[in-house]
């Protein structure tokens, strides 16, 4: 359609939720690379970088002083405490490509799916990342080597309770196959954001054909 009007969209709350070692990160890196409607939003965190992250790119490193400051400043949109780390989402980049019609990308922990979706419930879509098992899930931590014993066995127990609160989400998706998984991830977005709120142009289109002359 070359109606300027079609562009008209209401950006959507894209939350992916999953444990760790479940290719969560693969998946939304690769779902924002091919949208250019889609942002990531970049969390302001207090843990340390990763071989391998970069300040901007991956999270915003902040200490625990500057991440204090921006709670008291109302500067996130969520915050939370994961592992004994502070994690946010900086509120302003988020309104930004709200008010310009696009969407925004959360790879976040369950907490902050919930505080977000009840802050924006007809804005917020909750996707869960499913491991095809637990043993597979542990095989997956222990081969990227960046944790404890203990700490998996804590990633693995929270795992069990979060999948256990599974209703809560709108979509479920098995990753077993990172190709199908993506797909999956792919068509909820595509359709998200064909519903009918969030294409805003619809209404004056529908208003200009039907006051059209026949
Ligand atoms: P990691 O330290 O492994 O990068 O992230 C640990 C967990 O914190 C992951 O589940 C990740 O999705 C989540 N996380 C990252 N950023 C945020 C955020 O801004 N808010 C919340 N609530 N969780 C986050």
């Amino acid at each position: 359609m070359s109606n300027d009007v079609a562009t008209e969209h209401r950006g959507l709350l894209l939350m992916v939720v999953s444990p760790s070692g479940v290719g969560k990160t693969s998946l939304t890196r690769r779902l924002v690379a091919d949208h250019s409607d889609l942002h990531l939003s970049i969390s302001a965190t207090t843990r340390d970088p990763r071989p391998g992250e970069h300040e901007g790119r991956d999270y915003h490193f902040v200490d625990r002083d500057m991440f204090k400051h921006m709670v008291d400043e109302d500067a996130f949109l969520e915050w939370a405490e994961v592992y004994g780390n502070f994690y946010g989402s900086p509120k302003a980049p988020i309104m930004a490509s709200l008010e310009q019609g696009q969407s925004v990308l959360f790879d976040i922990d369950f907490q902050g799916a919930m505080k977000i979706s009840a802050h924006a419930p007809d804005d917020a879509v909750k996707v869960y990342i499913l491991p095809p098992s637990l043993a597979e899930m542990s095989r997956r931590l222990h081969a990227r080597s960046q944790d404890s014993e203990e700490v998996i066995a804590m990633r693995l127990a929270r795992a069990k309770t979060e999948i256990a609160d599974w209703e809560r989400f709108d979509y479920l998706i098995l990753n077993d196959d990172f190709d199908r998984a993506y797909a999956e991830l792919a068509h909820i977005y595509h359709a998200e954001r064909l519903k009918r709120v969030r294409q805003t142009w619809i209404a004056p289109f529908v208003k200009k054909l039907t006051d059209e002359a026949i």
